[in-house]
């Protein structure tokens, strides 16, 4: 059971409310997309999920268990960033192997998990390279395969994609789709591109200043948007 429950959860930063009461149950295995114009509180909600943000009010449960006060390294959760946030001085083989360097796994268990992960995401010849010999697409397999090696329960994505060219862009969705398909695990996956939304979630959650506008499958959004925001949005027909 590894499913993400947003219980009427509000955010404000000081006087400022940013998030207003969402509620969001995504299920076990489900890649969920939270879509939205800039500034409508998509990574405040991620964030919130992941721990970097501390909630106002309601209640975020991962796997069954209410993780509001847990750290982030407590919620058995993995994020990958837009900036990639690798560190430069090691090898992409340190990078990926940095988070079971922490929790004390074994030589030859993190030689195992490294490889497989560069195996899935074609970046073996790769591994004794630096970031700063890497292009943005390498980076960000870089950046995944450090999420993957960790086997969390839920993975976090925040527009991994945007700092991609459109070329890249369509190529890593389907390595990404590929990595649910293989894994099964959790997804949320924050984008403001609404063909992203489209073609890799199960289920859409469609944002506006904070409100949850829609929560349903891509296609239900489309032929049966909720509101003119929506519709426009998605680009359904009128
Ligand atoms: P999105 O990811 O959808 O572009 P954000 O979640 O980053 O939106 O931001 C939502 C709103 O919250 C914005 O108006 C932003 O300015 C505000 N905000 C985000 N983080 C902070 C913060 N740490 N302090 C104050 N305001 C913030
Ligand atoms: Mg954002």
């Amino acid at each position: 059971m590894a499913g993400v429950d947003i219980r009427q959860v509000r955010k404000s930063f000081g006087r400022v409310d940013v998030i207003h009461g969402i509620d969001i149950t995504v299920k076990d295995g489900e890649f969920v997309v939270l879509v939205g114009p800039s500034g409508c509180g998509k990574s405040t909600l991620l964030r919130m999920i992941a721990g970097l943000e501390g909630v106002s009010d309601g209640e975020i449960a991962i796997g069954g268990r209410v993780v509001n006060d847990l750290p982030p390294r407590s919620r058995d959760i993995a994020m990958v960033f837009q900036d990639y946030a690798l560190y430069p001085h090691k090898t992409v083989a340190e990078n990926i192997a940095f988070g079971l360097r922490m929790r004390g796994a074994s030589k030859p268990d993190i030689e195992k998990l490294v490889g497989e992960a560069a195996d899935i995401l074609q970046i073996r010849h790769l591994l004794e390279r630096k970031p700063g010999q890497l292009s943005g697409g390498q980076r960000q397999r870089v950046a995944m395969g450090r999420a993957i090696v960790r086997r969390p329960l839920v993975f976090l994505f925040d527009e991994p994609l945007s700092n991609l060219d459109a070329q890249l862009r369509a190529e890593m969705r389907i390595e990404i789709k590929k990595l649910h398909q293989r894994f099964g695990t959790t997804i949320v996956y924050v984008t403001h591109d609404q063909i992203e939304a489209m073609t890799l979630a199960d289920r859409i959650a469609i944002l506006k200043g904070g409100h949850l506008q829609q929560f349903d499958t891509p296609d239900a959004c489309y032929a049966r948007p909720s509101n003119r925001f929506v519709a426009g949005f998605i680009g359904s027909p009128p």
